[in-house]
């Protein structure tokens, strides 16, 4: 049986953030994918937050020299209305810009890298089942030519992602707060002309009628675009349905977007993913810890996913550093509470968001610049910095300055 001091299972971004960083402080890691890479994923608007675990990885370097797409904030629109954060102009100290990227590229230069720094990454390998009864946890590992083997460490880094294998085969799941959505979601050539298009940030619409559903626009460094669309899970039909002939009429349904997307080339079958919202009972036990969307998953409104995925990559290694090194851990007020701290900022927002309170907000154009600045932080990805008074009391902030919002605008329309 093979021995090693780390396991990391899965090599999407939080795995190879936590091995380099794990690597990068003296210890022996495996990461274990079930994948060849490169290989699709969803998640290609990143936020600028994220960065400074990317940095801190050693990754910065490759990250730069792969020629994604700067992004430096988040637009929205609206029926007539549109509005913009610049994520430079904002309360939070740190990076202030950051990439819309093709997450294949992305998640291998990432896993490069780590290979590169030392950890050991083995590709066409599907962990099946964990043992953690013993002293040591125990993984069973299936190769690609079908043989299985047995990897016995230290301590298990589940960053399987929506594979979830922790949470499965620990009975670990459970429902999300978040009621279940969809997104129907291609690539295409964009051929945007519109001058006022600014392919620096991402463009959130929301669906005209109906303000539950919105649209995602990441533009590429290389002329095309992530296009995909949000709702409910059954507002887009059964399984047969022709998921590019939705996603043409829903984008046609948004007048801001049919004009933006009027040259595009549609070159690229759609694809769809449900449910994708998941939590889990525990974050850490003996012997394990899970990290980024293997532990919870909100919503893909504000691309938070991998920004909270690399804060639970920084966080578990710490942690884990220290246990190795024989210090003593407190797993629950070391790693799980201060995560939970911004997954619970998000959740707020996000919340807001599908209430229609966060939506007024971000339309509302006279909000003093100081509060504007406070969202953009969080809107950068800053939801761990309890020094910004949204950060620090979410809903009720959040409920106050919708108020306000809603308050001046009906105060604002003729009697
Ligand atoms: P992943 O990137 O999913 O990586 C997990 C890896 O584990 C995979 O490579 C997988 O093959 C491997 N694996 C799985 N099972 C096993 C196994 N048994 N053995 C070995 N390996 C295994 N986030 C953003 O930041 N920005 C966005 O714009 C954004 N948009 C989104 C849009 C939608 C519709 C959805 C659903 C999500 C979006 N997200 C976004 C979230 C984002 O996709 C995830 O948060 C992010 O990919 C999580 O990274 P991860 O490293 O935890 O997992």
């Amino acid at each position: 049986m093979e021995h090693r001091e780390v396991v990391v299972i899965g090599a999407g971004p939080s795995g190879a953030v936590a091995a380099a960083l794990l690597k990068r402080q003296g210890h022996d890691v495996l990461m274990l994918e079930r994948q060849q890479f490169p290989r699709f994923s969803i998640g290609e608007s990143l936020l600028a937050h994220c960065l400074e675990f990317v940095e801190e990885a050693g990754m910065m370097p490759a990250v730069q020299a792969a020629g994604f797409q700067v992004k430096n904030g988040a637009a929205f629109a609206r029926g007539d209305e549109y509005a913009y954060f610049d994520f430079r102009d904002k309360f939070t100290p740190g990076p202030g810009t950051t990439f819309q990227v093709q997450r294949a590229h992305f998640d291998k230069v990432l896993a490069d890298d780590a290979e590169r720094q030392g950890v050991e990454v083995r590709y066409l390998q599907e962990v099946t089942a964990a043992n953690f009864e013993g002293d040591s946890p125990l993984l069973d590992v299936r190769g690609a030519d079908g043989s299985t083997y047995q990897v016995q460490s230290q301590f298990v880094l589940d960053a399987s992602g929506y594979g979830r294998v922790l949470a499965r085969l620990l009975d670990l799941e459970r429902p999300s707060s978040m009621p279940p959505r969809k997104a129907i979601f291609t690539h295409i050539e964009d051929r945007i002309d519109d001058a006022g298009f600014d392919r620096e940030k991402i463009l959130i619409s929301v669906h005209p009628e109906q303000p539950g559903i919105w649209y995602w626009l990441i533009p590429f460094s290389n002329g095309r675009c992530s296009f995909g669309v949000v709702g409910g899970q059954d507002l887009f039909g059964g399984p047969d349905q022709d998921l590019m002939a939705t996603l043409r009429a829903m984008a046609d349904a948004a007048p801001n977007l049919k004009r933006v997307l009027k040259n595009a080339v549609w070159d690229t079958p759609a694809n769809t993913i449900g449910g994708y919202s998941a939590s889990v009972t525990r974050l850490y036990g003996p012997g394990y810890a899970l990290l980024g969307n293997a532990a919870e998953f909100l919503d893909p409104v504000f691309s938070s996913g991998v920004t909270i995925a690399l804060r639970s990559s920084k966080l578990a290694t710490d942690a884990l550093h220290r246990q190795l090194s024989g210090e003593p851990v407190d797993w629950q007020t070391d790693f799980a509470d201060p995560l939970m701290l911004g997954v619970e900022t998000f959740r707020a927002y996000v919340q807001g968001w599908y209430s229609g309170e966060f939506q007024d907000v971000v339309f509302y154009q006279n909000a003093q610049p100081e509060i504007r600045r406070m969202i953009s932080s969080i809107l950068a990805g800053y939801a761990w910095d309890t020094s910004n008074p949204f950060v620090a009391n979410p809903q009720r902030r959040l409920r106050m300055l919708s108020e306000l919002c809603r308050g001046v605008q009906t105060q604002a329309e003729p009697a």
